[in-house]
Formats: C-alpha cells, structure tokens, sequence
C-alpha cells in the first residue's frame, strides 16, 4: 500500500474528530478486550485477588491516630536516620526511610514495633513475611 502523506493524515484527523463509535463498534471493542484479558491478558495482569501477594485488602484499611509524618520522624530519629539492615544513612539513600512494621499490623504503632528501612531494604520485607518477622523481632 502507498504510504499516506502527512498532509492526507492531517486531513483524515481533522474529519475523525468529534465523531463517536457507534453503539454495535463499541460492543465490538468491549467484547475484544474481554476475550483479550480472559485468555492472554490474564497472564500479565494479576490483579487483585488473583495475585499470589494479595494480602487480603488490607490497604483499605486506615492508618490509626497518630501515625503522621512527626511521629514516622521520631521513628527515623531513634534509629538515627540509617537503614537498620544494611546500615545506608538517609543521606546515601536521598530519599526518606521507609518506616517498617515489623508485625506487618497496620494498627500496632508501638514503637517496639517500628523500625526504619531503605526503600531497598523494605521491598525486600514484603516477600517472605514469616521470615522477616522472625529476623526483625
Ligand atoms: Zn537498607
């Protein structure tokens, strides 16, 4: 096929502009992307519940009082701004250090039960949980 010419193309974009698909295209449309996300998509995209790290929804549930940016401050202030894994100051890292919960509880803000990590350190706190919890307590 003979390649268009920009100035074709141009036209061509203006014409489509401000039209809508009709109402059997769109159905067309919805029903490839359901059959694309059901067979081959699905594959890529685990989301939710079907995703082997699902938690459960917990990241639905809030924060208690107090858990603010002072209070994650003092955390990062008593274990002096450094990384309590792999010993990397804030600094190093530029960006803040992550504030951990050690039981994976969201509600339990106990400072027994906080500690500071790089963001590095903290990903790798997310698989594994049993272990990290025994590591850490
Ligand atoms: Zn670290």
């Amino acid at each position: 096929m003979k390649p268009k010419q920009a100035k074709h193309l141009k036209r061509l974009a203006k014409l489509r502009k401000g039209t809508k698909h009709s109402f059997s295209t769109k159905n067309k449309i919805r029903q490839s992307l359901m059959l694309f996300y059901e067979t081959v998509g699905k594959r890529h995209y685990n989301i939710g519940v079907d995703n082997p790290n699902w938690n459960g929804g917990i990241q639905f549930i809030p924060y208690p009082l107090g858990w603010n940016k002072t209070f994650k401050e003092q955390i990062r202030y008593r274990d002096s701004y450094t990384c309590q894994m792999c010993g990397c100051s804030e600094l190093e890292n530029i960006k803040t250090l992550s504030v951990h919960h050690i039981d994976y509880d969201k509600k339990n803000i106990k400072e027994n039960n906080l500690i500071s990590l790089c963001r590095k350190c903290h990903t790798k706190t997310n698989y594994n949980r049993k272990y990290w919890m025994e590591v850490f307590s």
